[in-house]
Order: structure tokens, then sequence, then C-alpha cells
């Protein structure tokens, strides 16, 4: 068979061997994220400048013989709510406009190190908050399959450019399916690993027992790959730690057993569920086998998520007060601190994160605290033995990353419920701590792409790479590409 390697590996490999530079393949890339940004909008920042001479460095490290690292000379895009020094950083929040981080996330930073090209900073949804992109401040990205629709969100642009094949790969976060909503809408795979696996340093906090930085990527090999480099323990989160290793070290899925929560997925779209069952009848093909489970509380997760999130966000963005960085509303006249910090934040933060702050002010306020906030934290430690259970059963489970294909660009806009629900498979993994991955499984009849996600236990990443490796050896969903690209 033909070399399946994904474009992470591959590039790495040329670059290592001399048969590509480091700069030719960054030049390569920033023509291509030129060429699609007309049409994307996926990018906040492209670093031009800091991108050639990183690769020129590389170039002239392998020439004079010196080790290179892991992802030597890969160009990746990494979500813009990661401080990157010397490059905006902004959450997609007008409240951030003009800030620009002295030091690099520790995830940033460990890319670097492995000698990855950083290219630019990708569009989102304001501070991670939303499933569509829409909610950015510099407007939305487009998904690279149809214009019209969504990339999904929150991390958008960094599905959309590596989609468009723009980059190999990039980084996004999610706090409740921020990688993998978008990775299904747009086709392409993205990894959320276990809370702990990927420190957070440096990430622009939502809610901070939710929040995960991982890898978009056309393959499972590629995104371990990336994941690989960037995590383990790190002392500027005491959250962090050194894990079991994320690549597998076997191939297939021979014994793998898949659980299959039947219940909880029913009333998905018509093309998703074909979609999904196709991949379950492709792992049952490789060997593994399907089972039935019970997951119960599933329907509970949209409401905790929502009352956990909001109240930690609340908390998290306290610090954005106008004084220390970013924006700060202009006076008319002398006016009080207080009435300073009130107009930075009433024209800095857009409706989404006030709606947010709000209701997480409201959960974890006097009288309301217990009814809401401590309510949904029991609720989540039950739905963590649920997990707990069904992954004592069965290795993984199987669902649909998302009841349906992307949805039309201002189609749920102005209903911030309906958007909510559109999470309904992806922020169990989250509130539990569990890593899930989703992969391309098949298109619906208008052309756009569908994902299935797969959860795992704790710490076993290797196990859903495996899966999804195994699934790529047998289909070649994850090799079409739009026509954009
Ligand atoms: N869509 C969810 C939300 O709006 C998840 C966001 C995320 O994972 N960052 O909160």
């Amino acid at each position: 068979m033909s070399d399946r390697r994904g474009p992470v590996l591959a590039v790495r490999d040329q670059v290592a061997r001399g048969e590509r530079t480091a700069e030719a393949v960054t030049r390569e890339a920033l023509a291509a994220v030129t060429r699609c940004e007309p049409a994307l909008h996926a990018f906040t920042a492209v670093a031009t400048e800091a991108a050639l001479s990183q690769a020129a460095a590389i170039d002239r490290r392998r020439a004079a013989g010196e080790p290179l690292g892991p992802l030597a000379g890969v160009p990746i895009a990494v979500k813009d709510n990661l401080c990157t020094r010397g490059i905006p950083t902004t959450a997609a929040s007008a409240i951030l406009r003009g800030f620009v981080p002295p030091y690099d996330a520790t995830a940033v930073a460990r890319l670097v190190a492995a000698d990855a090209i950083i290219v630019g900073k990708t569009n989102c949804d304001e501070f991670a908050m939303g499933s569509s992109t829409e909610n950015s401040a510099l407007g939305p990205t487009a998904n690279p399959w149809a214009v019209t629709r969504t990339p999904g969100g929150s991390s958008g642009g960094s599905a959309a450019a590596v989609a468009a094949r723009a980059v190999p790969a990039s980084l996004g976060s999610d706090t409740g399916g921020s990688i993998r909503q978008p990775a299904a809408f747009c086709g392409v795979v993205g990894l959320k690993p276990t809370y702990g696996r990927v420190s957070r340093y440096g990430l622009l906090a939502f809610a901070s027992s939710l929040d995960q930085i991982g890898p978009f990527a056309i393959t499972a090999d590629d995104a371990a790959a990336v994941l690989a480099a960037i995590e383990g323990a790190d002392t500027f989160d005491a959250t962090s730690v050194d894990a079991p290793p994320s690549t597998p070290a076997e191939t297939g899925v021979r014994g793998l057993r898949i659980g299959v929560p039947r219940a909880f997925i029913a009333g998905v779209d018509a093309a998703v569920s074909t979609a999904f069952d196709g991949a379950l009848a492709a792992w049952r093909e490789l060997g593994a086998t399907i089972v039935d489970v019970d997951l119960p509380h599933g329907s509970l997760a949209i409401p905790v998520y929502y009352l956990i999130a909001t109240a930690e966000a609340s908390s998290n963005l306290a610090r954005y007060d106008g004084v220390r960085y970013g924006f700060r509303a202009g006076a008319a006249a002398p006016e009080s601190l207080r009435g300073m910090y009130e107009r930075t934040r009433d024209e800095g933060f857009g409706p989404e994160v006030k709606r947010r702050i709000m209701l997480g002010t409201y959960v974890l306020s006097a009288g309301y605290y217990d009814a809401y906030y401590l309510k949904a934290q029991q609720v989540r430690a039950k739905l963590r033995d649920a997990y707990a259970g069904v992954l004592a059963q069965v290795d993984v489970i199987a669902t649909p990353t998302t009841p349906t294909a992307a949805f039309p660009l201002g189609e749920k806009a102005s209903d911030p419920l309906q958007m909510y629900l559109a999470d309904i498979f992806t922020v169990s993994a989250n509130l539990v701590g569990v890593p899930a991955i989703s992969l391309p499984c098949g298109f619906s009849p208008d052309g756009l792409p569908i994902g299935c996600q797969l959860t795992g236990r704790m710490w076993e990443e290797a196990t859903l790479v495996r899966a999804g490796a195994a699934y790529q050896s047998a289909t070649d969903w994850h090799l079409q590409a739009p026509s954009l690209a």
C-alpha cells in the first residue's frame, strides 16, 4: 500500500533526511495560509518572520550535523487562547486587544523545543466559549467543506486550518468538546487528552477543572506525535503529571471491547447514525467486539457542564480589569476605579462571555450555591462513577461526536440553548477527566464530514490512537480533502 503516514510524520522524516528544508516546508504552509484565508478566516495572526527564522535555524542546525527534535520542520498553528511570546494572543476577545505575551504556554514552548514551526494563531470563540467560532470578536471562521457552514468551535480556526491542508497539525483547547466537535465538523482528527496530561500553563483559563490542550491532525498517529511532544508534568501546573505514553506500542484492535450506549445516542441525524454504524462495522471487521452498554446520567451532562463551566469562568475572568494588560476603556472625564473596571468589562467582553459570567456568578452566590453549584458537583461525581463502571466492562466507549454535521453559520447564533445542546456527546469526557478522540467516519448527503468519538480510560490515550490508526488503515475518510485545500 502507498505511504499512509500523515503529513506530520511525513514532513518530519523528509526534513530529517534532508529531502526538504524546513524553510521550504514553512514557505509552503505560509502560502497555503495566504491562499485560504480570504475564504476561511481561520487565523487571527500569522507569524511569517518568526516562522521563517525558526525554520532557517533548524536548517542551519541540520547542516551542522546537530540533532533535531521530533517535530523538526513541521508547521503548526496554535489556538489564540495559548500564550505565544512575541505573537499577539487575544482569545478572540476585544478585552485582550493588543496583548503580546512575554512568555510561551508550556505546550507551545514544548513544540518549539521539538523544533516544530509556529506559523500563527487561530481563531476561536471568545475565551473558548461556544461551539461555532461565531463568538469571536474578530468575526467567524468558515468551514472549508462549505463556507456557509460553521467549522464548529470553539477551536474552529485550528480545525479549519488542518482541514484545508494549510498546516499538518494544530493545537486547540477542549473544555466541553472544543477540539472534538470542530474536528468532526471539519473532517479531521481531534484528541482531548486526559485531564492533567498536558500542562495548562499559559492557556487563558476558561474552566480550570475541565480545560485541556490537545492536537488536531489528519491521522491518529500524527495527533499522537504532536501530543507526545507537549505532554508531561510541568512545575507551572500542579495538575499536570507524567503519564504512561500516549503513543501506542502495539497496532490493531483484535480483542478490543467497544461499548455503545444505544439509548444515549438515539435521536441523532440519520446520516450521522449511518456513518457511525459504518465505523462500528469497520472495527468489528478488524477484530474488535462491539458491546451494548448503559451510560446513566448522560442527559444530565449538559446542565452540569454549563453550571460548573460558567462558575469557574466567572472566577477566572475576574482578572480582566483593564489595569494589568489588554484593553482599557477610555474615559471621557475622570472617573472612579470601579467605573473604569465596569466600562472596560462592558466594552471588552462579548455577549456570550457576559452571559456566562452572570450565570456563573449566580450559581456561586449565597443561597444558590447549594442548589446549583454543589448539586452539579454531586452529579459530576455520579457521572464519574458511571464512566468508571462502564470502562471496567469495555476498553472504549463509542458515540457520534455530534448529533448533526456542521450547521449553517448564523443558525444557532442567537439561541444559546440550541448551541449548548450540540455539546451533548462531548462534555462528559471533560466532566469525568477521561481522554476522547474524534475521527472522520463519513459524509452527510450534502458532503459535510461526520465524526465518531471514542472515549477511553484515564491515561489510556494510546488505546484511542491505536483504535483510530487501525480504523484509518482500513478506511480513507481522512484522506479526502475539501476542494478548497
Ligand atoms: N461548546 C462548549 C462551550 O461553549 C465547549 C467549549 C470548549 O470546549 N471550550 O462551553
